[in-house]
């Protein structure tokens, strides 16, 4: 039986990877529990998510479905944030013999909520039609996720990759965590580029441990369940009360659709698509920096970088109008929030400047309205202003945001295969 669960958690606590962890252990009494749980993030754009908008998966080998069942909704009620007004739990139950009829649908369906917005209507007739045991709480959004959690644990064709969360004793969940600095290095320092967004070495910032009130005290990302797990084995903390390795489609850009044109995008979606840099980017109050892309299309949209992405800012801001780019982000609000550039080709531009002083080999000055320019120091002349080609200081390839303000399902350059992967700033 595959057992899918979303929304349980709010602002306040709680998270869903929690609840399933517990089930894992409370579960095994009933059967046995099949492959690595699944981590699902969904449509990043989703404006009523409660955090990282994640959904989970659990497959259990049983022969007591009804128990099972019972074991799952009563921990969900005694476990999900029912009072936030944000929570509204569902869960799914898909039983081992709907497996192979209901897979299609529901692997469509899964792809569908992670690249776009799907509504509780939907989900409902997806349910009464396949037939699946399924419950949903107060406004039920979370049927949505429970039912695309289930659709990844039936596809076995996807990227993935892994995330071993560490969690806190219940006593300490709403007090500082303690995690030794230097452990967490150490251990990227060892495991980096296997596992990555552990530390944000530019902006000295540790990424994988969380600061909201919710049970997690680490987590760790990499490319399969053995290394992150070595990789946390490295880490001193509090007492780790338990832990969980989920299978999930974080950092494998899972959610962007490629289009060919500007024209054809639309708000609460993320896409890669290619133009031209319209204007001299600009920042904003907030420190937002922003510029618009065009194509031959003529429509245009504005791409932004953000105040939290840093450093990567200065990149966006070095941008000249006729640059060509792809972007890879989120719209909202008709802006692209920019999770990756690859700067295709950069325009040569110039500058105009006085002339060199062929024999001293200092800059001449102007020797008045149309009389040319004549050096100070031996009075040689020269009729016409030197020509410079402007330094760029960027190169073409490819770069992304820091660790610090990645989205969860943005996948980092380390994972990519291209040999244009860049560094900003260069070292
Ligand atoms: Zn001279």
């Amino acid at each position: 039986m595959i057992i899918g669960i979303d929304d349980t958690d709010s602002r306040q606590g709680m998270c869903t990877t929690y609840l399933g962890a517990v089930l894992i252990e409370e579960l095994n009494v009933y059967g046995d529990i099949k492959e690595l749980p699944i981590l699902v993030r969904l449509n990043p754009t989703i404006p009523y998510k409660t955090r990282g908008n994640a959904a989970i998966a659990i497959q259990i080998d049983t022969k007591y479905p009804g128990r099972v069942i019972e074991q799952v909704i009563s921990k969900i009620e005694s476990l999900a944030e029912m009072q936030s007004e944000k929570t509204n739990p569902g869960v799914i139950f898909v039983q081992d013999e709907d497996y192979s009829r209901a897979a299609p649908e529901l692997k469509r369906f899964f792809h569908n909520t992670v690249q776009h917005v799907m509504t509780i209507e939907s989900a409902k007739n997806l349910i009464s039609k396949l037939g699946l045991t399924a419950k949903g709480y107060k406004r039920e959004r979370g049927l949505i996720g429970a039912l695309a959690a289930t659709g990844a644990m039936l596809d076995d064709k996807w990227d993935c990759t892994y995330e071993y969360l560490a969690y806190r004793k219940k006593s300490l969940w709403r007090l500082p965590r303690t995690v030794d600095e230097k452990s967490v290095y150490r251990s990227d320092l060892t495991c980096y580029p296997n596992t990555w967004d552990t530390i944000d070495r530019t902006n000295k910032v540790v990424v994988c441990v969380p600061k909201s009130p919710d049970p997690v005290l680490y987590g760790i990302r990499g490319k399969d369940a053995g290394t992150v797990k070595s990789a946390a084995e490295m880490i001193e903390s509090e007492t780790v009360d338990r832990s969980a390795v989920y299978r999930t489609n974080q950092g494998t850009d899972m959610h962007l659709i490629n289009v060919f044109s500007i024209k054809d995008i639309e708000d609460m979606q993320s896409y890669v698509v290619k133009g031209t840099v319209k204007n001299t980017p600009y920042t904003i109050e907030g420190g937002h920096t922003i510029f618009s892309l065009g194509d031959s299309s003529g429509y245009y949209i504005d791409c932004a970088a953000y105040e939290p992405t840093k450093n990567f800012r200065y990149l966006i801001r070095s941008l000249m109008t006729g640059d060509n780019v792809t972007v890879y982000g989120s719209v909202k609000n008709q802006t692209l929030n920019i999770e990756k550039i690859r700067i295709n080709s950069l325009v040569t531009k110039y500058e105009t400047k006085n002339p060199v002083c062929p024999v001293c080999n200092k800059r001449m000055k102007s020797a008045g309205i149309n009389q040319g320019f004549r050096c100070r120091k031996c009075k040689t002349k020269a009729y016409s202003s030197a020509k410079l080609e402007i330094d760029r200081e960027l190169e073409p390839g490819i770069y992304e945001v820091p660790p610090s303000a990645r989205r969860h399902l943005a996948k980092p350059l380390v994972r990519f295969e291209s040999n244009d992967c860049k560094l900003f700033p260069s070292r």
